[in-house]
């Protein structure tokens, strides 16, 4: 069966022939065509792939109208369960530019919402984009391709693991499932109540009592996402792993936002998974990599 995603880019992304989208598509065209991922692409981000012709003669590249015409809105629905029994996709990759206004326009947060909502991948970063294949293949119990080894020495990267309040214990349950592959980092940060809970879980675990497993920084209300934020910009933070609540007004859904643009200002090095489904099939196929 093949993977349907929606695609899109910001037009800084794909206007220069050093844009991130071309270097998604150089790095991960071989596995896009091996997996047959069918992209449902948005005008102008669909012209660009043809002109580039990184694609050529693919017929998993299909048009979907231009963002004046709703082309990006058009994506939000598609992830959800279609009533007449269309498939839905299987995630979205919609490379974001943070300056770029119509990143953060009602449909490009939508897509975002509902592919939290349903536990698909909303993939907003080059790294993410390249990883996410690599994930989907070997997944697929395919043999990892060595040319993507370098995005996952873990040992040299450090991931933020924070959870809001509704998600606090599947965020610890990941990390115990997990713990291993997760120790492997060279460092964990967190927010505060998140980080005290994982901590917990690790001394449970074994982990010497005399060093916290997750570094805290202040709770997310009081500008810990903001600090991470910062690690980010710094390029001292790679990977965030931040189980969002969809369904709760938050009172720092600034921070969040803040945190989220930090990630794509570090586009090619950098990236950010904001579910639990997600972050589970994430690490089973890391795993199986190592
Ligand atoms: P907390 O913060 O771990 O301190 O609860 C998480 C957040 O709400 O951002």
């Amino acid at each position: 069966m093949s993977l349907r995603f929606g695609l899109a880019a910001n037009q800084l992304h794909h206007d220069s022939a050093d844009a991130a989208l071309f270097h998604w598509l150089r790095r991960s065209a071989s596995g896009i065509r091996e997996l047959e991922i069918e992209l449902y692409t948005v005008g102008r981000t669909c012209n660009a792939i043809e002109r580039s012709g990184l694609l050529e003669g693919y017929a998993g590249l299909i048009r979907y109208p231009y963002g004046r015409e709703g082309g990006l809105m058009k994506l939000v629905a598609r992830v959800t369960r279609s009533p007449d029994g269309t498939p839905p996709f299987d995630g979205a990759i919609y490379l974001i530019d943070p300056v770029d206004p119509s990143s953060v326009f009602p449909e490009a947060q939508a897509l975002k919402r509902q592919c939290i909502t349903h536990g698909k991948p909303f993939i907003s970063t080059l790294m993410g984009a390249i990883e996410w294949v690599e994930v989907e293949r070997v997944s697929r119990g395919l043999w990892p391709d060595s040319s993507h080894k370098r995005m996952f020495d873990l040992n040299e990267q450090t991931v933020a693991l924070i959870a809001h309040d509704a998600l606090k214990a599947e965020m610890v349950d990941f990390a115990a499932q997990h713990f291993d592959l997760l120790s492997r980092f060279a460092q964990r940060v967190g927010t505060g109540t998140t980080s005290n809970r994982l901590n917990d879980m690790a001394w449970s675990k074994g982990w010497p009592k005399d060093t916290p497993w997750v570094q805290a920084y202040l709770s997310g209300p009081l500008g810990g996402d903001a600090q991470i934020a910062e690690l980010v910009l710094e390029q001292r933070c790679q990977r965030v792993i931040f189980f969002e609540d969809p369904h709760v007004a938050r009172q720092h859904e600034a921070d969040i936002q803040l945190l989220e643009r930090a990630v794509r200002v570090i586009t090619d090095k950098a990236s950010c998974i904001a579910s639990p489904v997600v972050a589970h099939k994430w690490a089973r196929a890391v795993s199986r990599m190592l």
